[in-house]
């Protein structure tokens, strides 16, 4: 170890999580990843195995107390780890809520025990539910299935932890991450990692609806970058929306991929439409999203490869996998 700055990414595995070491690599900094790989993917830090300035330690977040080795002498902390899967987390509640809210709990209580400068939590866009668009940060809450919930509650606990002990906190609502490393094997869902393994396969894309559902799709280093700029500003206590604010339509999706279509049902609580309003980031850290679109589907693409070992989906393997959620969500509810 040299004697660079220390960052703590959770989840530095996973997805986000390994774009984030990437960039704390680049700028310098000495990464200590914890990550118990269960979403995310030794391979996906493979490039860093012989890099002595990152360790990768392979605990679960629950298992973490305060005054754990791993944040001794932290600077940062950036908390990626959690359950990822939407679908699933109507089929286990309880699992989702012990990770997401209690593993933030144990997150936060190791960062005050260490006294970190500031640690950045990866909260998600699902909390704004059936949302009106292009969606603000004050925008009412209103999570619609266990895995918004459990996120959400996540976020409230990091900045509980601000206002009661004065950590220094600051939150990023992440709208649809997409990029290399996006997930490739476990639960049905993330639109990208579906359709490149069936494009692949030469199976025709499952379009959700009509197509015509848009998404706010933000690439993956540009959401580092944010992470980056929340964790280096003065600022704290703030909450803040990234996506490239440039919805984009299954169809468009589709076009760039090029392939057949097959049109399968709507889930219940899908939102139409997904758009952040990122007025907030670009006022306050100046973040600004860099990577268009059709170059990021076009990286994935010339990555295809990397898809091989997904699972692939079909219209019956995806009913199976949604019944739950199809059973519960379709329910009506009886208002006050
Ligand atoms: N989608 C789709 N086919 C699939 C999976 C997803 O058309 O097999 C669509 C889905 O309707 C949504 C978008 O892709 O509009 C993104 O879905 P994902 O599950 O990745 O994210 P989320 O629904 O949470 O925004």
């Amino acid at each position: 170890m040299t004697g660079s700055s220390v960052a703590v990414v959770t989840g530095g595995a996973g997805f986000i999580g390994s774009h984030m070491v990437d960039l704390l690599r680049a700028c310098g900094y000495a990464v200590r990843v914890i990550d118990n790989l269960s979403g995310g993917r030794e391979q996906n830090l493979a490039h860093l195995r012989n890099d002595p300035d990152v360790v990768i330690d392979r605990r679960d977040i629950r298992s973490l107390e305060p005054g754990d080795a791993l944040f001794q002498g932290a600077d940062l902390v950036f908390h990626f780890a959690g359950i990822g899967d939407i679908v699933p987390s109507i089929d286990r509640p309880l699992d989702y809520m012990d990770v997401n809210v209690m593993g933030t709990v144990r997150v936060l209580e190791a960062a005050r025990a260490a006294g970190v400068r500031k640690l950045v939590y990866a909260a998600s866009s699902s909390c704004y539910g059936l949302a009106a668009t292009p969606t603000v940060e004050e925008h009412p809450i209103a999570p619609q299935y266990p895995y918004a919930l459990s996120k959400h509650q996540g976020e409230q606990a990091v900045l509980h932890w601000h206002q009661v002990y004065g950590l220094p906190v600051n939150v990023i609502r992440i709208f649809n991450a997409y990029g290399p490393r996006t997930r490739t094997s476990g639960a049905y869902g993330a639109v990208f990692g579906v359709f490149l393994r069936q494009k692949l396969a030469g199976v025709p894309f499952t379009v959700v609806g009509d197509g015509s559902q848009s998404r706010d799709f933000v690439y993956v280093t540009d959401v580092a970058r944010a992470f980056l700029a929340a964790a280096k500003t003065p600022r704290v206590g703030r909450v803040y929306n990234i996506g490239a604010s440039r919805p984009q339509t299954i169809l468009r999706l589709v076009e760039l991929l090029e392939g057949a279509v097959v049109h399968i049902p709507k889930r219940p609580g899908e939102p139409d439409c997904t758009w952040a309003d990122i007025g907030r980031i670009r006022a306050e850290l100046g973040w600004e999203p860099e990577v268009p679109f059709e170059q990021g589907v076009r990286t994935m693409l010339e990555r295809i490869e990397d898809w091989r070992e997904a699972p692939l989906w079909d219209p019956q393997s995806i009913a199976e996998s949604t019944r739950t959620w199809f059973a519960m969500l379709s329910q009506p509810t009886v208002e006050a």
